[in-house]
């Protein structure tokens, strides 16, 4: 019997149940495939309820982390096999390799010296990375990682006797004792290329609102500044279209929550930082639950913006790499066709778990989300349950740890 619990995923959600169960005085392994604990949270410039940056709410986990003996963070990790059952489990673990010492180095210098470079997974495709590299600048843990399929054979040259660096480093397997798992494996953005009538990856300046948050942050691709991708312009016009991929039989086939707040707060990065701009919201339906309503009515005074009720049929390339939109108006039954300079898709959520395998003994339904596993010892929080912002999120996770500790604590 073991008194320690499993948390799979190390986003918002994953990182509370992680640090409520240490701080009640168990043993917590952070399992998360990405080299760096935060989620999707990381991504983003600002985060509902207060419209803060991602640093300040996850600086504040990493430290209860950093300050927790009971938690230990396993990083490039997945879970391969879990055998046993409530109150005892047995999970194998691969661990990846990461190339790099397991301390902080500083790898800044080095790093701009290489040559290889591929599209930067964090910030969706808009930026390039080196082969080494750490993804912002408050990743946790705060090591690099070095991407050996990205060397170059100059940047092999170049590293090369670095006793630091150990590219010859192979994946490991461990195994963790628990008595309970906490299954917090979150989501990703739903694949905009499965949208091909919206413009997605063929119609230039036409991005996802996944894609406008990393253009927004400080720590983008373009420090903060919020332009056209293909040359650095301002967009003077800019459409949204909700709903890109949800509440949709072919594609996601409920409402994915967050979308139209995400596009509301959107609104508010334009406000500050091209008030000029002229935006249009094209929609189905609104949706700001609770106490929201107040960020709707915000946005609606704004004179700059404009909102359409009705579907958008087409997104096509037009002149100037600007992207025109055919629409209707279902409000005055007119077809529309319009062109601006910018078209962000507001794509929904998909739980992860809806396109790959998980060897945790867990139901799935038909959309990805986990149903179910309580009886087995087994507690599913966050987005990997139902899309949810990032408060309910968290509240699901201290729900989720209260649930393991109670499992652990009864045996
Ligand atoms: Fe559509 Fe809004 Fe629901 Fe997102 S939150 S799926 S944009 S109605």
């Amino acid at each position: 019997m073991s008194n320690a619990i499993l948390v799979v995923g190390g986003g918002f959600s994953g990182l509370t149940a992680a640090i409520e169960a240490a701080e009640l005085g168990h043993d917590v392994y952070i399992v998360e495939k990405s080299p760096w604990l935060g989620g999707r949270v990381a991504q983003l410039n600002k985060y509902f309820p207060k419209l803060c940056p991602p640093s300040c709410g996850l600086e504040i986990q990493f430290q209860r982390i950093r300050k927790n003996p009971r938690i230990h963070c396993l990083t490039m990790a997945n879970v391969i096999g879990v055998n046993g059952s409530k109150g005892n489990y047995t999970v194998r673990v691969r661990l990846e390799p990461r190339h790099t010492p397991p301390h902080n180095v500083d790898f800044t210098f080095l790093a701009s010296t290489l040559e290889g470079e591929v599209a930067s997974e964090f910030d969706l495709g808009l930026s390039k990375r080196k082969a080494l590299y750490k993804a912002m600048p408050f990743a946790y843990p705060a090591r690099y990682v070095l991407d050996t399929t990205t060397l170059s054979k100059a940047d092999n040259a170049r590293i090369a006797g670095k006793a630091s660096l150990d590219p010859s480093e192979e994946a490991r397997e461990i195994e963790l004792s628990v008595g309970a798992i906490v299954v917090a494996t979150g989501w990703k953005p739903y694949d905009v290329t499965n949208l091909s009538n919206l413009g997605a990856g063929s119609v230039k300046n036409c991005i996802s609102n996944m894609q406008l948050e990393r253009l927004a942050s400080p720590f983008g691709p373009t420090q903060g500044k919020i332009v056209r991708p293909t040359d650095g312009r301002t967009p003077h016009s800019v459409a949204f279209v909700q709903c890109a991929g949800s509440r949709d039989q072919n594609h996601l086939n409920y409402c994915s929550y967050i979308c139209c707040m995400a596009t509301l707060k959107h609104c508010l990065y334009f406000a500050e930082q091209h008030p000029t701009t002229q935006i249009t919201v094209f929609y189905i339906d609104l949706r700001a639950p609770g106490r929201y309503v107040n960020v709707l009515e915000k946005v609606q005074a704004l004179p700059n913006v404009h909102f359409i009720k009705g579907k958008v049929a087409n997104v096509t390339q037009s002149d100037g790499d600007c992207c025109c939109i055919q629409a209707e108006d279902a409000i005055r039954g007119e077809k529309l066709t319009l062109n601006y300079d910018m078209v962000v898709l507001a794509t929904g959520m998909q739980p992860t778990l809806a396109t790959e395998k998980c060897p945790i003994p867990v139901a799935v339904d038909a959309d990805g989300f986990i149903a179910g596993g309580e009886e087995a010892g087994i507690f599913a929080c966050g987005c990997a349950v139902m899309p949810l912002d990032v408060t309910r999120s968290a509240q699901s996770g201290t729900a989720a740890a209260l649930k393991a500790v109670q499992t652990v604590k009864g045996r």
